[in-house]
C-alpha cells in the first residue's frame, strides 16, 4: 500500500533533494527508484513477513527501506553516504524497527552486525538496489561469509543478472556463474527499463532472486581448489579446457597427463571452459585435487 510518507515519486524525490541540497554521486551509483511497481516487485520476490528481516545495501532516501519496514519485523540499511543520514533519519521516522548503519559494506563486519541486529529473527533476506560499480564484490562478499540468508533480492545491471543465471553452453556462462549457482538458485525476477530511476543509469537493469542453498548441489573436497579450477578454465575463454588448464596446472613435461585424466573423466580435452557443468567441474577438480595438482 502507498502511504503519503512514501518518497518513491519523481516529485517527492526531487523535492528531497532539492531540499537537502544534494547532489548525487555518480561514483557512489546513486540512482533512485521512483516506481511503486517495480518496488512492489522486489519486496514481493523477497517473501518477507513479520518474524523475517531485511538487510538492504544503500539504501539511499529510502525508498526501498520504507517498503521492506512495512513488512519485515526487523530493517537493517547500511548506507556509505553520510549526506543521506539526515534524509533517512526523516523517511523512516513512522519505522522504529528500521537502522542505519553508516559504512562501507565492503569493508563493515557482517556476520557481527548480524549477531547485533537479528538475533531472534526467522531467516534474514538481503534485498536491495544495489551500487552497480560493486555488484560483484558485494555478492561475493554476502555468499563467501556464509552469512545466514534466505533470499538475495536485488537490482543490478541487467548484463550481470544474465551473467549470473547462465546455462552451461551459453555466451554468459562464466566463473560468475558457477560461483553463484554453487551457493544459490538464481532466477531473473523482472527487466527493469531505465525510466524508473533519478537519475536515469546508461544501462538496462534487472531483478535477481539468488535462493540460498542450505548445501551446495555437487560435492566438492576443496571449494577454494574448486573455484580455483573453474577460475583457470575461464582464463582465455576461446581456448580449450585443456589448454587452460595445462597452462595453470601443469608444465610442458606432464601435459600428456592432462589429457589421460581429462579422458578418464568423460570431459573432451577439447571442448571450451563454457560447455562444462557445475557436476564436470566438481568431478575434474577431484580428480585434479588428487593428482597433486593444489
Ligand atoms: N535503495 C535506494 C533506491 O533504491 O532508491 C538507493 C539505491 S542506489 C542504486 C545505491 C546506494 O548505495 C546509494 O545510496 C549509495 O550511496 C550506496 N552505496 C554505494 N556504495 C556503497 C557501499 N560501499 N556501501 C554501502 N552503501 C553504498
Amino acid at each position: 500500500r502507498v502511504t503519503s510518507e512514501d518518497v518513491a515519486t519523481p516529485s517527492k524525490t526531487k523535492e528531497i533533494l532539492k531540499r537537502h541540497d544534494l547532489v548525487l554521486k555518480k561514483s557512489l551509483g546513486q540512482n533512485f527508484l521512483i516506481d511503486h511497481n517495480i518496488l512492489h516487485k522486489i519486496v514481493s520476490a523477497a517473501e518477507l513477513g513479520p518474524d523475517k528481516g531485511a538487510l538492504e545495501i544503500g539504501p539511499g532516501i529510502g525508498a526501498l527501506t520504507q517498503q521492506l519496514a512495512k513488512l519485515a519485523g526487523r530493517v537493517l540499511a547500511i548506507e556509505i553516504d553520510q549526506r543521506l543520514l539526515p534524509i533517512l533519519g526523516e523517511t523512516l521516522e513512522p519505522y522504529p524497527h528500521a537502522t542505519v548503519v553508516h559504512g562501507d559494506v565492503l569493508k563493515l563486519d557482517l556476520p557481527e552486525l548480524f549477531r547485533q541486529h537479528f538475533a531472534g529473527v526467522d531467516g534474514v533476506s538481503v534485498v536491495a538496489n544495489l551500487p552497480y560499480y560493486i555488484t560483484t564484490p558485494i555478492i561475493m562478499k554476502l555468499l563467501e561469509e556464509k552469512l545466514p540468508l534466505e533470499n538475495i533480492v536485488v537490482m543490478i545491471q541487467k548484463e550481470v543478472a544474465d551473467r549470473m543465471a547462465a546455462r552451461p553452453g551459453t555466451k554468459d556462462y562464466g566463473s560468475l556463474s558457477i560461483a553463484v549457482q554453487f551457493h544459490c538458485e538464481a532466477e531473473l525476477v523482472t527487466i527493469v527499463p531505465r525510466t524508473v530511476f533519478v537519475p536515469q543509469p546508461n544501462v538496462d537493469s534487472a531483478v535477481i532472486r539468488l535462493r540460498v542453498r542450505k548445501t551446495p548441489p555437487v560435492e566438492v573436497a576443496d571449494e577454494a581448489f574448486f573455484f580455483e579450477v573453474v577460475q583457470a578454465s575461464f582464463v582465455q575463454r576461446r581456448k580449450t579446457i585443456y589448454n587452460n588448464l595445462a597452462a595453470r596446472f601443469f608444465t610442458k613435461e606432464t601435459k600428456s597427463e592432462l589429457e589421460t585424466l581429462l579422458l578418464a573423466n568423460n570431459i573432451d580435452p577439447q571442448r571450451r571452459g563454457e560447455t562444462l557443468s557445475m557436476e564436470e567441474y566438481a568431478r575434474l577438480s577431484s580428480a585434479l585435487l588428487a593428482r597433486g595438482c593444489k
